[in-house]
């Protein structure tokens, strides 16, 4: 495994051990080049799955960039990691378990929403809002009838992050040189 800090080749595990759902084996690694310290994770990966855009660009379908997206929905809410590593998981075995080798952002933005919508009602309102785009405040309003006015006042006070987005535009891991622009 590549040393993300230095780019070395020859890191080492230093600790291996299952995750707290037992769905991956969490890795410490250390680069004896740079000293870095990473993690990484093995999962079960049912199948290849392609994400088809809305621009109809395919990429290959993003687990990480999927979870940045939950968490950042849901970034000061009081919901426990091992809800969101299920709610993730659970997400990835659906669309991987569709039969199908393509999967649409839409569907993965949908995905995500129903999950966040039994999960956490701000988290919900700030996925929808950036994936829905909201050009229509109909939709908005329509959306907050079905929230309690505390869970959406809540939402208005807390602005939505910049760096919320839907995965339906991975962006390339840091430290990796970008490949394009979008
Ligand atoms: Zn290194």
């Amino acid at each position: 495994m590549r040393c993300p800090y230095c780019g070395g080749l020859d890191t080492q595990v230093k600790d291996s051990r299952p995750s707290d759902d037992s769905s991956a084996i969490r890795r410490r690694r250390i680069c004896p080049d740079c000293g870095g310290r990473f993690t990484t994770f093995e999962r079960v990966q049912l199948r290849e799955l392609i994400v088809v855009k809305r621009s109809g660009r395919k990429v290959p379908f993003d687990r990480d960039k999927l979870q940045r997206s939950v968490e950042t929905a849901l970034r000061k809410r009081p919901v426990e990691p091992e809800r969101v590593e299920r709610l993730v998981s659970g997400i990835t075995r659906r669309l991987e378990s569709t039969g199908e080798a393509e999967v649409t952002s839409e569907a993965i933005g949908e995905a995500v929403m129903e999950g966040l919508k039994g999960l956490d009602d701000v988290a919900y309102v700030r996925f929808a809002s950036v994936y829905k785009n909201f050009r229509e405040a109909r939709d908005f309003e329509e959306l907050l009838g079905h929230l309690a006015a505390g869970a959406a006042q809540a939402a208005a006070d807390e602005p939505v992050p910049a760096d919320a987005s839907p995965p339906i535009d991975p962006a390339p891991p840091a430290r990796r040189p970008r490949s394009r622009a979008s």
